[in-house]
């Protein structure tokens, strides 16, 4: 059966379609998963309700105090080349900039990756570091939804089937706050990650650590980050013996995936080292 791509002029139009038609309908917006699920035949819509005509949804803009916003249909090599993001946020340029390879960042947009909900991304895993929130439009509105609660399972998200993800929000990180993203990769070096680790750090005046956040991506549904393992480094002063303890605290608790790109007992192995790694590299950086 051929499939009749649809063309809305507005979100609320986009998502009505989706209401209306339900699950016959599927929406577009890069392509570059769900042409691959379409040739695959994974799934077989009759309508593709292409997000590509919406306006306004590919601006990239900083406002000081306020933070970064997103246009859901901005590519990520949009994203990763942004003066908004580079400047402001250097550590999530540089994991939009570790995606995949240059063809699918320039077709793939920064609202797919996130509803894809594929498990091994890596711009999730940052975005859960840096606080950010998304907003969503449907037949009953706008809502924002904050990243933490966004992603529920393996390809499964908050959205309803017919919102559309319209924005994504990252909030002015606090003064002196550093970032990192360590992606760990076992086959080529396009591939998606194997283990993803998004950390932040944050010093107080007298050199101990304020404010420690880990989000471990690619090993489990969801990104996973485990408040109770932060919290051992407050207040205390930067070691690699207190990151590898945290490092051991996330390998013990994340039950990870077994997949071709590694297995659990890897996995659980790469945690350990990559957490470590990625806080000793945040504590060497100048502030
Ligand atoms: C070869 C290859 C390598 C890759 N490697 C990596 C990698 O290393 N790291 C990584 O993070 N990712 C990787 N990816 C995934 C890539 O980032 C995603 O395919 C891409 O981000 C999806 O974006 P898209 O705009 O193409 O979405 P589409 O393919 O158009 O859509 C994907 C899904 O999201 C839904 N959707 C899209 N936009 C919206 C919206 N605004 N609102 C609601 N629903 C929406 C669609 O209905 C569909 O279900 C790779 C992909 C490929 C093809």
């Amino acid at each position: 059966m051929d499939v009749e791509v649809l063309e809305p002029r507005t979100v609320e139009e986009a998502a009505a379609l989706r209401g209306e038609h339900g699950d016959e309908a599927k929406l577009i917006a890069g392509g570059t998963a769900l042409v691959l699920m379409l040739r695959n035949r994974l799934i077989a819509p009759r309508y593709l309700i292409s997000l590509n005509t919406l306006p306004g949804l590919r601006d990239v803009s900083y406002q000081p105090g306020e933070g970064l916003r997103m246009g859901a249909l901005a590519t990520i090599a949009q994203a990763e080349r942004a003066a908004a993001v580079r400047d402001h946020y250097p550590a999530l340029a540089d994991t939009y900039h570790k995606v995949a390879n240059v063809r699918v960042r320039w077709a793939a947009t920064v609202g797919g990756n996130l509803t894809e909900a594929d498990y091994a991304s890596d711009p999730p895993a940052m975005l859960v570091a840096l606080d950010a929130r998304v907003q969503a439009s449907g037949p009953n509105g706008t809502r924002e939804i904050p990243i933490g609660e966004f992603f529920l399972d393996y390809y499964e998200t908050a959205l309803a089937p017919d919102e559309v993800l319209t924005e994504i929000r990252v909030p002015e990180p606090a003064a002196g706050t550093r970032a990192t993203y360590l992606k760990f990769i076992t086959r080529s070096s396009e591939d998606r990650p194997c283990v993803g680790v998004a950390a932040t750090l944050r010093l107080d005046p007298a050199g101990a650590c304020e404010d420690v956040r880990v989000v471990v991506g690619a090993v489990a549904g969801t990104p996973q980050r485990l408040p109770e393992a932060e919290a051992l480094a407050r207040g205390k002063r930067p070691a690699p013996e207190l990151f590898q303890q945290i490092g051991d605290a996330y390998a013990q608790a994340i039950d990870p995936i077994d997949d071709v790109r590694g297995s659990a007992w890897y996995r659980r192995r790469m945690v350990r080292v990559l957490v470590a790694r990625a806080l000793n590299e945040l504590a060497s950086h100048e502030s």
